[in-house]
This record gives C-alpha cells, structure tokens and sequence, in this order.
C-alpha cells in the first residue's frame, strides 16, 4: 500500500466538477480582480467565522504582514511568539521592524502562558500564539497575561480555521486573524491564498486599502502607502466552493484522528495529540490540520514507514524557528528543541481511507514490537 503524507491531485479531483464550472464562469467573464466572487467569498468566511469581516489578501504571511502594519508595530516593539511555528510568523514581525522574541510550547505543542509571560520585557507590544495543528491556544490565559501587561494579542491562525476554544473560533481573539489557503490545509485554494479576519469595521477598511496599493475601496484615491496583495477572484470562486463543505471535511478529519488515537494509544513510545473531543465536552474542538505525534527513535520509525510506503513529514523541516542559525537569533528553548528532536507528522487529510489510516497504524505497531524484540 502506499500512503503519501498529502496528495495534491485530490484538492483539485475532490470538487472537480462544481470547480471546473466556478473556474469557466470567471474566466468567461474576465473578473480576474476584485471582482464579485471574492466579495461572495469574504462575506461566506466571516459568516463562517461569527465576525463581520473579511479580507482576501495574497496568502496569510502577507495578512500577518498588514496585520502587523495596520496595529502600527515597528521598530523598538517587541513580539512574544512561539519558535514552533513557521517562519512566517517571525518574518512578519521583522517585516515591519519589531523584534520577534521566542518562548516555549507546552505539552499540546502551543505557545505556553507561563513561558509567554516570562519573556515580557517593557518593548513588548503584543503576544502572538501559533494556533498550530487545527487546535487553539488557551486563549482566556493569553488574553488574561496580554490585559495585564497592557499588550496587544495577535494570532497566526493560518492552521486554524474551524478550530475553537470554548465556543470560539481560531482567528476571533484578537484584534484581527489570518488563514491561509495553501493548497495543503483545510480549507486549500489552487496555489497561493490567505484571508484576514476582524470585527475592527476600522481595521478592516485600513486592510482593504493596503491589500490594494493603498487605494481606497469606495473613491480610489490613495489614502496612505500600500502594496498589491489581493486575493486573485479566480481563487475566491473555487474557494467559495469548497467552503461549502468544509463543516464535512472538519468531521472526517476528526474521525481520522479518533482512529489514529483508538489504534495507536497503547503504544507506549508514542505521545498522541489529544483525541478530538465531543463538542461542548471540553474547551478545545480541534480540527486536525495536522497529526503531530512525538515518537521514540523517530528517525528510525520515519524510514520504516518511508519503506513501507508511507510518507510522512517534520513539521519545518524539524526545526524551531529559533534553531535555523542563518537568522542569528541564538536563543535555547529546550523543551521545544527536545519536542522538535521527537516530532512527526503522520499523513491526515480527507483523500485517506479508513484502511490506509489503519495500515499507518499497524507499520508503526510493527515498527516498535520490532525494535523492542531486538532490545
Ligand atoms: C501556512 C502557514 C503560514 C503561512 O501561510 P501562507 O498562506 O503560506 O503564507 C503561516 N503560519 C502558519 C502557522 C502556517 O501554517
């Protein structure tokens, strides 16, 4: 059997027909930019998300970017984020001149309050969890640190669009959230895709204009210096399609995690994501944009399943962004350094089956009743 880690082809095959038809209908109209399938699109994602607006723009690292310019960051401002996350989140802080500063992760591999909280210093502006995996940070204890020190909270939600925490959506918290459309998340567009979120009807007309060159949507004039990051109309129409189904393609997801979980929980050189809860029965509904498993002798476990044919991947090519020694950051973060040592994402996306779910499984049982054989 083989199991790829994602299979690209799918985003395209899963809607093919109802996409094939949104793609004909824009391009026979000629409605590239800013036209209405991006306007239908952004009011579909903030009813989905409860908020009054949303913003198309090129991909979440560029909304991060505008989010952090619209807040007026800068130069002297510090931000305190997670290193396990992706560069983007970084990038964007230095992008507006601010100093990203690293804290830990806690044992559900997002930022930790506690460590979040230590590395305030008085040139911290804001704090920015990672709402990693299509799960959501405690964010009454983040916004609770953020009140009390006086700072702003930002979030990357690029991976969690769905996710909730007690009742309320990745993204929702802070002044304004972003999601990213790469092909391979949740909710994944045909190349290059993100939105901003916010309830800010200010916020929101100031992102308008800098996705736009600084143009303002209703007179034209530029109001202020901006850049081109739009989201392409082409993209909002097929993205207008598969947020239809996106409720469903969260329960699948679900399901595949509550599998992994009931397969793989005995297995006692494993730690597993916490298993996808009842809602309403706890304080997380996670949506799984990723598995992340911690694993004994993980490189070892990666080749197996490799053989076996199975992929699978390390999550930023296995590195805290703190560890990637070209940008010279030169913190040590142990626990997310150990975690990063012992990360590994399996494959979870909706083109599995139940059985290629249960055939990574039984490679990772076999993997370990071997290696303890050999002990
Ligand atoms: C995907 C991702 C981004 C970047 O999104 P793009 O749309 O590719 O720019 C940022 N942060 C996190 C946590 C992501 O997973």
């Amino acid at each position: 059997m083989k199991v790829p880690f994602f299979r690209y082809p799918y985003v395209f095959e899963q809607d093919r027909t109802a996409v094939e038809e949104a793609m004909r209908s824009v391009c026979s109209r000629g409605a590239f930019i800013l036209q209405r399938d991006l306007v239908e699109f952004e009011e579909a994602l903030a009813e989905f998300c409860g908020l009054p607006h949303a913003v198309g723009v090129g991909n979440a690292t560029d909304g991060l970017e505008l989010i952090m310019t619209a807040v007026g960051l800068g130069p002297g401002d510090e931000v305190v984020l997670p290193s396990h996350t992706f560069v983007a989140s970084a990038s964007a802080v230095v992008s507006v001149g601010a100093k990203p500063v690293f804290a830990e992760i806690g044992a559900d591999h997002l930022l930790d309050p506690a460590d979040a909280e230590a590395k305030i210093t008085p040139r911290t502006r804001a704090v920015m969890p990672t709402q990693l995996n299509g799960r959501t940070a405690d964010m009454d204890r983040i916004s609770g640190i953020a009140r009390e020190h006086g700072l702003l909270v930002l979030e990357d939600s690029a991976q969690g669009l769905g996710s909730l925490f007690r009742g309320r959506m990745a993204g929702t918290f802070a002044a304004a959230g972003v999601y990213s459309f790469y092909p391979a998340k949740t909710l994944g567009s045909f190349g290059d895709g993100g939105a901003v979120v916010t309830s800010d009807d200010e916020l929101a007309r100031t992102l308008r204009q800098l996705r736009d060159h600084g143009r303002d949507p209703e007179t034209g004039e530029v109001v202020r210096w901006g850049r081109n990051s739009r989201l392409d109309n082409l993209q909002a129409a097929i993205l207008k399609v598969k947020l239809k189904r996106l409720p469903e393609e969260i329960e699948r997801r679900r399901e595949i995690a509550a599998r992994y979980h009931g397969n793989l929980s005995h297995v006692p050189q494993l730690v597993l994501p916490p298993p996808p809860s009842a809602p309403g029965t706890d304080d997380h509904f996670d949506v799984f944009q990723n598995y992340e498993v911690e694993a004994e002798d993980r490189d070892l476990l990666r080749t197996h399943l490799a053989e076996q044919g199975v992929g699978t991947i390390l999550q930023w090519g296995g590195k805290g962004v703190h560890q990637f020694e070209a940008l010279g950051i030169g913190a040590s973060l142990p626990t997310t350094e150990r975690m990063f040592a012992r990360s590994l994402l399996l494959p979870m996306n909706t083109s599995l089956t139940t059985e290629e779910v249960d055939y990574v499984s039984e490679q990772i049982d076999v993997f370990y009743a071997a290696a303890h054989a050999h002990r």
